[in-house]
């Protein structure tokens, strides 16, 4: 070995003793006399010491040459700091050199490898192996390391195998677009990345694997958001022999496991929520639980606080719903102004807010004053459970789009009011989605989860008559308003499988040509199955508090799908293309 320790090992414990250690050069200090080198690995910093008169001459004419991030190998003796440093665990001792050695030069880096770098988001995407010396990077994917590895423990505990599944499949029914890869030896036709193992979990489960689980890659053609990318990691799990409670029993024990493990906390229970009540409560299926500020509808079907006073808009609007911000009256017009144009954007599209503070003199003054008498107000801010200094905030129009409009307002005001507190973590399940919804676009019903999750028994009745109504055995894993996984008790029966495919639109000859395979496999004695995958890269995220997934991945794609380090993708040569029988377009530009 090049080292007899690392850089972030050597204690007073080690007084006098003769080390060598091997790293990356930090920083040099010349003060004439004397000099400082800052040596860096991935387990920390030690600092060398150099000294005219003490070290030899050369030694420190070769010190004098070294450059950032030069790579370097040193031996020298352990002595107490005269001044030490409590910021780093090295802190109490240096290494005084005798002997030193340019293992490799280094370029000067584009930016500062350090914990406040000078270098943007482009140049680290281009430099990422150098961007991933900062701690910040590594420290991430040490977490990652860990939460996987405590992950493979529980699952390995509970009797799960790790199984791996192909890559290059054939389409996999979740929702987003695959990514296609030709075939060269069976020209014309393509391969698909799988955007998750589903089929293959579930034929598992049929060959009597019992308990599979993989930390799989999965791919999705999807636009990109902070919390997405083409290629991610699935902690992809399935059960045999089991309902819905026994899943979420399962992995509700994991999540707790990996916050004790990773973050040292006990998390309570998970409340369990239905798709209806986050979506009438929070308008998403995906409530952020940190926080209360519950919706409450004005106007709906069963009651009207809101007409028959002159304003149209509410007089003929399908629901009027809003929130209480607890102790918000005192905002001013500015931040009202704010929050109206917030929910202007065309991402969120509401027309107007209507707000009502609830003074802490029991007053009222709202932006409808003109058609709401205080009484009136007194009325609203009641059925809102608001005390005096509260503000509320009410949007109205459709019942779909207003609940998605309001959740984000209640987001936002969550965050400006100090409610989202990264370090606190509020889990749930949500339960009982609806198996099935329309899209007027195409006029077809789609599987809200995917095509092999199962109904409710009870509502089988329902799937001719009414499909919309039918539950799903489905249920999403939600922690601080992100989804964190998702899963289902899936159809184990053919004939109901067919059934289902026939609802979704697909003819027999396309459920046979896509799916064939696994509803053959139901005739040969499929035993009862479901399962779950979490977003592994999101898990990560979320248990550091952090928003961006990217942080978590080694090498990640930025918002254009691009590798910008790698510059993938790139054009191929045309013998490749031709190669695999493919003409390409000209391109449109
Ligand atoms: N395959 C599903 C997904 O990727 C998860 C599951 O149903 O187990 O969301």
């Amino acid at each position: 070995m090049l080292r007899t320790h690392t850089c972030g090992e050597l204690r007073l414990d080690h007084l006098n003793e003769k080390v060598t250690l091997s790293g990356w050069v930090q920083t040099v200090r010349d003060k004439g006399k004397i000099i400082w080198i800052d040596l860096r690995d991935r387990y920390g910093i030690t600092q060398l010491v150099m000294e005219e008169g003490k070290t030899p001459t050369t030694l420190i004419d070769l010190a004098r040459t070294l450059g950032r991030e030069f790579v370097i190998q040193a031996v020298g003796t352990v002595n107490e700091r005269a001044a030490k440093n409590d910021k780093i665990p090295t802190g109490n001792i240096e290494v005084s050199v005798t002997n030193l050695q340019v293992l490799n030069k280094a370029a000067l880096p584009p930016f500062k490898i350090e914990d406040e770098t000078d270098g943007g988001d482009d140049l680290r995407m281009k430099f990422r192996y150098l961007d991933l010396r900062r701690n910040l990077i590594r420290q991430n994917l040490i977490l990652r390391h860990r939460l996987a590895k405590a992950t493979r423990d529980y699952l390995d505990q509970l009797a799960f195998i790790e199984v791996e599944t192909p890559v290059l499949i054939k389409s996999t029914p979740e929702g987003a677009r695959d990514f296609l890869v030709p075939s060269r030896m069976n020209l014309g036709q393509f391969y698909a990345l799988p955007q998750s193992p589903q089929t293959f979990k579930q034929l598992l489960m049929v060959a009597g694997f019992d308990r599979y689980y993989q930390i799989v890659k999965c791919f999705r053609d999807e636009d990109l958001r902070a919390d997405r990318q083409p290629e991610f990691t699935q902690i992809d799990c399935e059960m045999s022999f089991v309902e819905q409670e026994d899943v979420l029993q399962t992995f509700e024990g994991l999540v707790k496991y990996l916050f004790k493990e990773i973050k040292g906390i006990e998390v309570a229970d998970f409340p369990r929520m239905h798709y209806a009540e986050a979506m009438k409560y929070y308008g998403s299926d995906k409530p952020d639980t940190r926080f209360d500020m519950k919706f409450v509808e004005l106007k709906n079907t069963e009651r009207d606080l809101t007409s028959a006073k002159g304003f149209k808009v509410l007089d003929e609007a399908e629901l009027v719903v809003g929130i209480c911000a607890k102790g918000a009256a005192s905002y001013s017009r500015k931040q009202l102004d704010t929050l109206t144009d917030f929910v202007k954007r065309p991402q969120i599209g509401a027309k107007g807010l209507i707000y009502v503070k609830y003074n802490t003199d029991s007053t009222f003054k709202s932006s409808v004053d003109k058609f709401y008498a205080p009484e009136d107000l007194k009325q609203w801010a009641d059925a809102m459970d608001a005390q005096p200094g509260d503000l509320l905030l009410i949007l109205s129009g459709k019942t779909q789009q207003v609940r998605k409009q309001l959740n984000e307002l209640r987001l936002e005001v969550g965050s400006q009011l100090g409610l989202r507190d990264k370090q606190q973590f509020s889990c749930l399940w949500v339960v009982d989605f609806p198996l099935l919804e329309f899209d007027e676009e195409t006029q077809r019903w789609h599987a809200m989860h995917h095509p092999f999750t199962s109904p409710k028994p009870e509502d089988i009745g329902l799937l001719a008559s009414e499909p919309a109504k039918v539950k799903a055995n489905a249920y999403d894993m939600v922690i601080n308003g992100v989804e964190i996984g998702g899963g289902s008790i899936r159809i184990a029966d053919e004939t109901l499988q067919a059934r289902l495919f026939e609802l979704l639109g697909f003819s027999q000859e396309e459920a046979e040509a896509q799916f064939g395979f696994l509803m053959n496999a139901f005739k040969y004695g499929a035993p009862p199955h479901g399962g779950i995958a979490f977003g592994f890269d999101r898990l990560c995220a979320v248990l550091s508090g952090v928003d961006s997934i990217r942080d978590f991945i080694a090498f990640p794609k930025n918002n254009s799908g691009r590798d910008v380090m790698i510059e993938s993708p790139a054009t191929i040569d045309p013998s490749q293309i031709q190669e695999l029988g493919i003409k390409l377009l000209p391109n449109k530009e």
